[in-house]
């Protein structure tokens, strides 16, 4: 069944109000007609089973229950590569289950995005998460300098694991870092460099901030290719479906 992220203004239940881009979306992209059925989702973890009553207004059938989030809550920490690399890390990070992505600006990425770039990201994120038939649309915030992001952490932050990806470096294995698997996970946040990798700077304060230093393997992945890798790593190791307590 066709979904369709909602802003939760627009949920005024037993109705839906649908915008003029939604509408179009449902009755001539998808030429749902009255009395068609589709899956309204906040963005937010819920999701209403919605019939069509006017081209404009959707009627809430039932509230629905679906699980299709992972058990744990991943920040993905990116430094911004060059070009439009990182439409493809939003798209498939949130294919792979991410909930929120920080683009941070490092000392080795000299782009600055504009506003459009971020709509654009934000837009990718929430087509993806329909797409992927996600409960959560993540959160994206505008692009930070990676040093002012650190400044904003906790002082402790050993309940919630923070992972550095580094390169070149006798680091152990994210795999081998990871809590054990427990059926209320604490957040993860792990943190990918841009293609030139962190500075050594960036490097030493992130550990000083309480960063682990981890690797994803022997080999070099790309600054797009990283992210997929930890949340891929980070998915199967909390949904291979074993709880251990
Ligand atoms: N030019 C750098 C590589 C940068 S790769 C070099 O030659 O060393 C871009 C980012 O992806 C890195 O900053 C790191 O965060 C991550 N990354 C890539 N491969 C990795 C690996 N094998 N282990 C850990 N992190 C990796």
């Amino acid at each position: 069944m066709q979904r369709v992220v909602v802003h939760p203004d627009q949920i005024q239940p037993p109705v839906i109000h649908l915008s003029a881009q939604q509408q179009h979306y449902l009755t001539r992209v998808l030429r749902l007609g009255q009395g068609d059925r589709f899956i309204a989702l906040d963005g937010r973890g819920h999701a209403w089973l919605t019939q069509l009553a006017a081209p404009e207004l959707g009627h809430i059938v039932e509230a629905i229950d679906v699980h299709t989030e992972l058990p744990v809550a991943v920040t993905l920490v990116a430094a911004l590569p060059k070009g439009s690399g990182f439409d493809d890390v939003v798209r498939q990070a949130t294919e792979l289950g991410v909930t929120t992505i920080l683009p941070v600006i490092s000392d080795r990425t000299l782009l600055q995005p504009s506003a459009q770039k971020l709509d654009r990201w934000r837009r990718i994120a929430q087509e993806a998460a329909e797409q992927s038939e996600r409960q959560w649309v993540p959160t994206l915030p505008a692009a930070i300098p990676f040093a002012q992001y650190l400044a904003t952490l906790p002082d402790d932050l050993t309940q919630t694991p923070h992972y550095l990806c580094v390169t070149r470096q006798h680091v152990p294995h994210l795999l081998a870092c990871l809590p054990p698997v427990t059926s209320t996970p604490n957040p993860i946040t792990i943190a990918i460099g841009p293609e030139g990798g962190w500075t050594e700077p960036e490097i030493t304060q992130a550990i000083a901030r309480g960063f682990q230093p981890v690797s994803l393997g022997a080999r070099i992945l790309r600054a797009v290719t990283a992210p997929l890798m930890a949340l891929a790593l980070i998915g199967g190791a909390y949904e291979q479906g074993t709880v251990r307590e």
